[in-house]
């Protein structure tokens, strides 16, 4: 990264690293990408490295390979000169202090010089972030107007480093949470993933979404009361939604996410979110009746109840065995069926699901002989 810096300011154009990489190594976490932001116009940025990438040229951002592969953006001092609360159009051609000020956060909005070992921190991030509070650079409630997504983006950060919003900051995102609808799913659902996948504890980031009026908008699902759970690193959002959110279907239609993704959430609507008790018979005709929502019940049974609750040991356990809890897991198939005189139609699939009733009740029986054996007795 400083080779490419150290070439733009052998070529003239004075260049900064700028950005998130620059908050999260003051926090103690290096990054491998570093933003570099230039004086240079995109086109003597394109001409000056011979592996580039047209990242967002509209924006003045070129990706620049470096040698070991990692893709540095490289982005022209810009300022924005029109704003509708959703696009911006930028001008070129200005100073460092100028690009700083039209970024969202004070902790975002500090520039690092490696070769002069120099700062630039016109905002005072560096004071926030040791206080440990997110601060709108500039008027909060004209930075948001410009930019909606930027209320997003406070809730993400302010939960992923356990902050505290700024009071003016606060009361311009509340202000203007509303406005929020006028923003595309796509890029809610981007936020709200990125958002519990960083997040320190996502019940916090859950918290700011409900208090901001944001949730009112876009999860009006989301509970008053969301539960603290220790949850793994980069946890699933599917269930992290549901977690939260019920039913959570709806609210992964509402984002458009993917087919997969509203499936897995119908199914866990679907339930029943657990076994009648913990004993396997009961785990296993539970298991065969959510059918792929089995391990998703379970985790997050697990995660709301702790090690309390213990039936997702035995779902576990059932797996391990190697028992049948769906069709698909039967020693027979329906082509077999035809040869134990079930006549083809509708009855193979009935015939099916009366075996699986049976293994289900006891796995002894899922042998073929015994299967079909009892496929023929109809019984
Ligand atoms: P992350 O770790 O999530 O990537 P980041 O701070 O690098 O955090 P990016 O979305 O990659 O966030 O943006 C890089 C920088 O660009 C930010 O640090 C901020 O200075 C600026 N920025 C990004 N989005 C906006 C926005 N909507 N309004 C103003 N400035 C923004
Ligand atoms: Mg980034």
């Amino acid at each position: 990264m400083v080779e490419i810096l150290r070439k733009l300011e052998e070529a003239g154009h004075e260049t900064w690293c700028v950005g998130g990489a620059i908050r999260d190594a003051l926090l103690g976490n290096t990054q491998q990408d570093v933003d570099l932001a230039t004086a240079a116009p995109p086109e003597v940025v394109r001409q000056l490295f011979r592996r580039t990438a047209p990242v967002g040229l509209a924006h003045g951002t070129v990706g620049v390979l470096e040698e070991n592969g990692t893709l540095h953006e490289v982005t022209t001092f810009r300022r924005d000169v029109q704003t509708d609360g959703r696009h911006a159009i930028v001008e070129f051609g200005v100073s460092l202090d100028d690009d700083l000020a039209r970024r969202d956060f004070t902790i975002n909005a500090i520039a690092y010089h490696p070769l002069h070992r120099q700062w630039r921190d016109p905002f005072r991030g560096h004071d926030d972030l040791r206080r440990g509070v997110l601060r709108a650079v500039g008027e909060p409630a004209e930075r948001f107007r410009e930019d909606r997504l930027r209320i997003l983006r406070a809730l993400r950060f302010t939960a992923r480093f356990a902050l505290a919003i700024d009071p003016v900051t606060w009361a311009a995102a509340v202000d203007q949470a509303a406005d929020t609808g006028h923003l595309s799913a796509e890029r809610i659902r981007d936020e709200w993933v990125k958002g519990i996948g960083t997040a320190r504890s996502p019940e916090h980031l859950a918290r700011l979404w409900r208090a901001s009026g944001v949730a009112a908008v876009w999860l009006p699902e989301l509970t008053d009361d969301p539960p603290a759970v220790a949850l793994p690193a980069r946890p699933d959002p599917v269930l992290v939604t549901a977690l939260f959110c019920t039913p959570c279907a709806a609210v992964w239609r509402r984002l458009k996410g993917s087919t997969a993704e509203i499936r897995r959430a119908e199914a866990i609507d679907r339930g029943p979110a657990a076994p009648a008790s913990g004993d396997p018979r009961d785990v296993r005709r539970w298991m065969a009746q959510v059918d792929m929502a089995a391990d998703d019940l379970a985790m997050l049974a697990h995660w709301r109840g702790g090690d309390a609750t213990t039936w997702p040991d035995e779902v576990e356990r059932v797996r391990a065995r190697g028992e049948a809890t769906s069709r698909g897991a039967l020693a027979v198939r329906g082509e077999d069926l035809l040869t134990a005189d079930i006549p083809a139609g509708p009855e193979v699939g009935m015939t099916l699901q009366r075996l699986l009733d049976r293994v289900v009740d006891d796995p002894s029986l899922n042998t073929r002989d015994q299967l079909l054996a009892l496929a023929r007795q109809r019984a």
